[in-house]
């Protein structure tokens, strides 16, 4: 039985004290409504500059979260300015990174090679990397809807060993902050397609191991429906994980 997994990727919002504020308040809030931390894996993706701050916040007052990074270098040290390196991020005690973020491959034009090349860096630190696939509007009108995120997937794979400890996030293009989310049947269809990618190319204990996550306008509303899915293990969050109440029952869905 896969732990499910709620994740919020901030994106580039909330500098370093206002991460603090959330921080505390998201814990305080999950705490008073009787939260157990068994139940779900709660996780928060801040830009660089908070991590430090967070790691700090997280570790003084032991809070349940695990902190991630939502991007990092494929090379782990030298002149590449502007970079930030796996080594740094598994210092800060990142235990996950997200890679291939769909805003990555369009703004940052990061192609399947440069996932997978990220994959094995968050890999060689120790660090479990959530790999994000998905399908564009267009792509989905000339393919359907799995076969753009089936080949990411195989690509971001390769060289993978089968003990890795990954995360797979199905984020369909068009479902990003448009408010127009996919159906739970599209995405379990999506998630199972991908479950059986990460079983050829890793095995089965892998497959029956790693979480794949929905993400696309995933709110408070919608995501028991997501869940109740059999192969959908949680939740890649973006908006919505920026409001503490609206993202605390994110996480208590089962409530
Ligand atoms: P929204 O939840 O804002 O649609 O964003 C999803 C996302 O891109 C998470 O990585």
């Amino acid at each position: 039985t896969r732990t499910p997994f709620i994740a919020g990727n901030w994106k580039m919002n909330l500098d370093h004290l206002q991460a603090v504020a959330f921080v505390q308040k998201l814990h305080w809030t999950l705490k008073e409504a009787g939260h157990e931390p068994e139940s779900v894996e709660v996780g928060v993706f801040p830009p660089f500059t908070d991590i430090r701050t967070v790691q700090t916040l997280i570790d003084a007052d032991k809070i349940p979260f695990a902190l991630g990074a939502q991007d990092l270098s494929t090379k782990d040290s030298g002149a590449y300015t502007g970079e930030i390196s796996g080594q740094f991020l598994s210092k800060l005690s990142c235990g996950y990174v997200i890679i291939g973020h769909s805003e990555r491959r369009q703004y940052h034009a990061e192609t399947d090679e440069v996932v997978a090349a990220k994959v094995q860096a968050a890999l060689r630190h120790g660090i479990a990397p959530v790999i994000c696939v998905g399908e564009t509007a267009e792509d989905l009108e000339k393919f359907g809807a799995s076969a753009v995120p089936v080949g990411q997937l195989e690509v971001a794979l390769e060289g993978v060993s089968a003990d890795a400890d990954i995360v797979v996030a199905y984020e369909p293009v068009w479902a990003i902050g448009s408010g127009q989310a996919a159906t739970p049947d599209q995405a379990q269809e999506v998630c199972a397609k991908l479950r059986a990618v990460v079983a050829s190319k890793l095995g089965e204990d892998a497959a029956a191991r790693t979480r794949v996550l929905y993400g696309g306008s995933v709110k408070s509303g919608n995501i028991a429906s997501f869940m109740r899915e059999p192969d959908v293990d949680g939740a890649l969050v973006g908006g919505a994980s920026l409001v503490v109440d609206e993202f605390a029952a994110i996480i208590r869905f089962q409530k």
